[in-house]
């Protein structure tokens, strides 16, 4: 099987595995897990930010930021395609009472006056805005790098009204890779940051939420209450580090396969796409002669598997289980598919 429907599918390495089995470890609910506290300061480091706290998933890390930046009541200004309105089950809501207002992005960048148009005037009538949240790459924009200056503009929106930004950073890694900006220069303009070891990193399991000192202490009652409090959790950290250490450069590859991928669809009659637009490892594709669950069956029975996003859209992404052969043979294949 060529496993092309997302990042997630990665299995751990050899070295992952290996760290995992000699890991030290700890109760982490005490703090006393002390693989958990070198990937937490090693993350903190990365992104330039205080402190750090290690999360079972991005959802639950974009969740704890949420519930821990607002109350019940106020609204959140989050783009109208992001995976926290889109992809979490409505949990702000359901979680945090927050109501969510989605606004339209560009390539999955909120634009900074759309976004200072939108926050509430002190009315009664009106929910307070309480948090600003951006996400980066962008994944159903199509692993779309926002770029530093369209966040610096939304940031200094947000100082000027006094409110936090949170970025979903699940793949801020990639965004850093592909555009050459450091992941400290993205994440000074936020408030917090969560992003995922489990994506194009590799790792098996886990996420990090990064913020001040305070945060982090306020985000781990959060994490506790939901029953995230891991306890020899050093063994998804060791992991974790692994990755941080060995495997950022390498999302490199899946960027390189993703443009291989790219220019082989384009040059595809039956699809409708634009290889400009591939930034990262993320390829969202309109297939024009076939209708999508044709197509991803079809694709299926030859041993590729996509996603299907929208009604008419497929996504194939890159990942580290994939090499440059396979990308030949799913051109390859989705030819002879369309084409005939
Ligand atoms: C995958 C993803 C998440 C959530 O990660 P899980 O670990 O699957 O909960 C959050 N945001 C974005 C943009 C993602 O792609």
């Amino acid at each position: 099987m060529i496993d092309l429907r997302s990042d997630t599918v990665t299995l751990p390495t050899e070295a992952m595995r290996k760290a995992i089995f000699t890991a030290e470890l700890g109760d982490d609910v005490y703090g006393h897990d002390p693989t958990v506290n070198r990937l937490q300061d090693l993350a903190a480091a990365m992104l330039g930010k205080e402190a750090a706290m290690l999360v079972p998933s991005g959802t639950m890390g974009n969740q704890v930021a949420i519930l821990t930046h607002t109350r019940p009541g106020t609204e959140v200004i989050l783009e109208a395609d992001s995976h926290i309105y889109y992809y979490e089950a409505a949990a702000a809501s359901v979680f945090a009472g927050i109501q969510p207002r989605p606004l339209p992005g560009k390539r999955g960048s909120l634009p900074a006056a759309l976004v200072e148009w939108a926050i509430r005037e002190d009315d009664i009538h009106l929910p307070p805005t309480s948090l600003i949240c951006l996400e980066n790459t962008h994944n159903r924009a199509g692993g779309t790098v926002v770029p530093l200056e369209d966040m610096q503009a939304v940031y200094q929106v947000a100082l000027k009204h006094g409110l936090p930004v949170h970025l979903d950073g699940a793949r801020i890694f990639n965004a850093s890779v592909a555009s050459g900006v450091p992941v400290k220069e993205y994440a000074a303009c936020t408030t917090s940051v969560q992003f995922c070891l489990s994506k194009g990193l590799g790792a098996p399991v886990g996420s990090i939420l990064v913020g001040t000192h305070q945060f982090i202490a306020e985000a781990r009652r959060w994490r506790k209450r939901l029953g995230g409090g891991m306890r020899q959790a050093g063994i998804i950290a060791a992991a974790g580090l692994v990755a941080l250490e060995t495997m950022v450069e390498r999302l490199a590859e899946d960027h390189a396969n993703a443009r291989l991928l790219a220019e082989g669809l384009a040059a595809i009659t039956g699809i409708e796409f634009n290889p400009d637009d591939v930034d990262t490892n993320i390829i969202i594709v309109k297939p024009t002669t076939m209708s999508i669950r044709q197509l991803g069956g079809e694709l299926e029975k030859r041993g590729i598997l996509t996603v299907v996003i929208e009604p008419d859209r497929i996504r194939f992404t890159t990942n580290k289980e994939v090499n440059r052969a396979d990308i030949e043979t799913t051109i390859k294949v989705v030819k002879e598919i369309l084409d005939g």
